[in-house]
């Protein structure tokens, strides 16, 4: 999965190309009239680096009407068609009979108890949980193909001089992503067991899950171990996959290795192998040594088709996470699950990762490395941090690297 270009292309050259097609795509931006200031400075953002020149339309969706002042600034900033959609209630809010419930209140009474980021703001659990299943069926969004979402507060620190949605359609991408991190454990403990019995109550589905998932899941019979003197102790041929209890193991033996007088002392390692064993906890509840490592695009940023979601499994899903009431009695963010739902129906080479998309919204960034002149020829971009990617990026930290190695999740990305 490579960038589709490497360094800037002559958008003029690339706009004037018989072969380009404007794709019925819109940038789709859920926001509320208080965020004025912050969208205008995402709008500046994106138009500048990219929408100047291809001139996508946006929709801006509320739970209540926009107003006049913020529909005027808004149009102003563009001159690309802007469409302004109100939500509505049944979509916005949970079932009557969840409002009605005693559980409701205190449930996010408890989450705020716990220290759960957002965990008591109904507000934001309705956000996911829209994000989460709705926003694709809003008929300003369903009438498109794709869909790019952007958020208040977000900056673009490269250009994207050609077309994002275009280059996936022609590389038979779905789904694409700039950031990819670990979520708050504490947002979403019953999540992946959640997911497991929605799978299990499924016929057929477990065979047929994409091989993303297993981006996702903490596999136990992917790991392995590199240390060919390690296999030797525990007698593994040296291709073999140890499953995660072996893994922990000898972790547990390399911790310990102090203690055994001799390497070759059998008796000592068995022993050591016992007490790991004992220390294990006992997973009665992963099915074929599946866990969720939490990984997940960060949502803010999606390009994707919209009938990812609108679609049997990634709707079925949503309608089994709505009965299992995750999006109140805990804080089920929508970026997991976008990623564990799309794991499902997806395979890795329908994922992009647009390493050349500088991007920020709150406090993480990513920020590629602008491609060095004279190497674009090489057609290398196995090794994408020595030659850079980025056009015309300037971030404002000035760091020296902090692509694709920010997180342990773009490690198990690369892997
Ligand atoms: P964070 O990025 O996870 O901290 O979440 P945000 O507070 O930025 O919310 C995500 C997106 O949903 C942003 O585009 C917000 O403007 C929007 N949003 C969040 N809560 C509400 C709400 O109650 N009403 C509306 N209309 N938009 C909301
Ligand atoms: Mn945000």
């Amino acid at each position: 999965d490579e960038p589709f270009f490497r360094g800037c292309t002559d958008t003029n050259l690339y706009l004037q190309d018989p072969d380009y097609a404007k794709m019925n795509a819109s940038f789709v931006m859920l926001t509320r009239n208080e965020e004025l200031g912050d969208v205008l400075k995402t709008m500046r953002s994106i138009e500048g680096h990219f929408n100047q020149w291809f001139g996508y339309p946006y929709v801006f969706l509320n739970d209540r009407p926009f107003t006049d002042h913020f529909k005027g600034q808004i149009q102003a900033a563009t001159n690309a068609t802007v469409e302004f959609g109100t939500i509505n209630e049944t979509a916005w809010e949970f079932p009557a009979e969840v409002r009605d419930s005693l559980l409701f209140k205190t449930a996010l009474e408890d989450q705020n108890d716990r220290g759960i980021m957002y965990g008591n703001m109904e507000s934001y659990h309705k956000m996911c949980r829209f994000y989460s299943g709705l926003f694709y069926k809003h008929p300003l969004v369903s009438k498109y193909e794709w869909y790019w979402r952007i958020e208040p507060d977000v900056d673009f620190f490269c250009d994207i001089s050609y077309d994002p949605f275009l280059e996936m359609a022609k590389n038979n991408k779905k789904y694409g992503f700039t950031v990819l991190i670990t979520e708050l454990y504490w947002t979403v403990p019953n999540l992946f067991r959640t997911t497991k019995s929605f799978i299990r109550k499924t016929a057929g589905l477990k065979e047929n899950l994409g091989t993303l998932w297993k981006l996702f899941t903490f596999n136990y019979n992917i790991l392995n171990t590199e240390d060919e003197e390690i296999s030797r102790w525990v007698n593994y041929p040296s291709d073999a996959k140890p499953k995660l209890t072996e893994k922990l193991m000898v972790d547990f033996l390399l911790e310990n290795r102090g203690q055994l007088d001799n390497e070759e002392d059998l008796e000592g390692i068995q022993y050591l192998v016992e007490r790991a064993r004992s220390k294990m906890p006992l997973m009665e509840d992963s099915i074929e040594g599946e866990d969720y490592n939490l990984c997940h695009f960060w949502s803010n940023f999606e390009i994707a088709r919209v009938d990812l979601f609108d679609s049997e499994v990634y709707n079925a899903y949503f309608k089994y996470l709505e009965k299992s009431n995750g999006f109140w009695t805990e804080r089920w963010g929508d970026a997991p699950i976008h990623s564990i739902g799309l794991g499902m129906i997806l395979d890795l080479e329908d994922v992009h990762y647009f390493r050349d998309i500088g991007y920020r919204h709150s406090s993480l960034e990513h920020c590629p490395k602008n491609a060095i002149q004279g190497e674009s020829s090489s057609g290398e971009f196995d090794d994408g941090f020595d030659f850079g990617c980025g056009c015309r990026c300037v971030c404002p930290k000035n760091e020296e690297d902090i692509e694709d190695n920010s997180t342990p999740c773009m490690d198990i990305f690369f892997e």
